[in-house]
């Protein structure tokens, strides 16, 4: 029961929390982690916390990061070829055969991307901030993806 979240660049619950202006880009990519509780709204939690509450073995944790991080790398060029920044994004993992593995869908609502020319967003805080256009937002990051769309 955690998100893991991977950060390029501040936006979201972290420039509220902390005073990093928004949009400042990461010499490397900030890990956090947010354990999934609505009771105490997801707070967030650092390793030992985890380790602690039982929610993940401290060796899985280290797995955990390093697919991660591989995936940040993978996505960050995937929506550079089409124009767009990975601000951040949430994972959630699981267990298969005893193996540490990805559960999750990657998709503008699990993610944060800005448009590199307009920095206009493209992803679920079109809905949050009641920007409109969500739709046309989503659409068009799909058939920048060249993924065929009828709408
Ligand atoms: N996120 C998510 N599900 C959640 C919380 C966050 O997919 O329950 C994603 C969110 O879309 C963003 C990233 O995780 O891409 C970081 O979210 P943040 O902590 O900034 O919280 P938010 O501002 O979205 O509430």
């Amino acid at each position: 029961p955690i998100e893991v979240v991977i950060r390029n660049y501040a936006a979201g619950s972290l420039v509220k929390r902390l005073a990093f202006n928004r949009g400042k880009k990461f010499s490397k990519p900030l890990i956090e982690f947010y354990y999934k509780c609505d009771q105490l709204n997801d707070p967030i939690i650092n390793e030992s916390h985890a380790v602690l509450l039982k929610l993940v073995k401290e060796e899985d944790i280290k797995k955990i990061k390093k697919i991660s991080l591989k995936i940040n790398n993978l996505m960050i060029k995937y929506f550079k070829k089409i124009n767009l920044m990975l601000v951040d994004f949430k994972l959630e993992f699981g267990r298969f055969n005893g193996e540490v593995v990805l559960g999750d869908e990657f998709s503008p609502d699990g993610c944060r991307l800005w448009d590199k020319t307009t920095g206009k967003k493209m992803d679920k805080d079109r809905f949050r901030e009641e920007l409109g256009g969500v739709l046309e937002a989503y659409c068009e990051v799909a058939e920048r993806l060249g993924i065929v769309f009828d709408h």
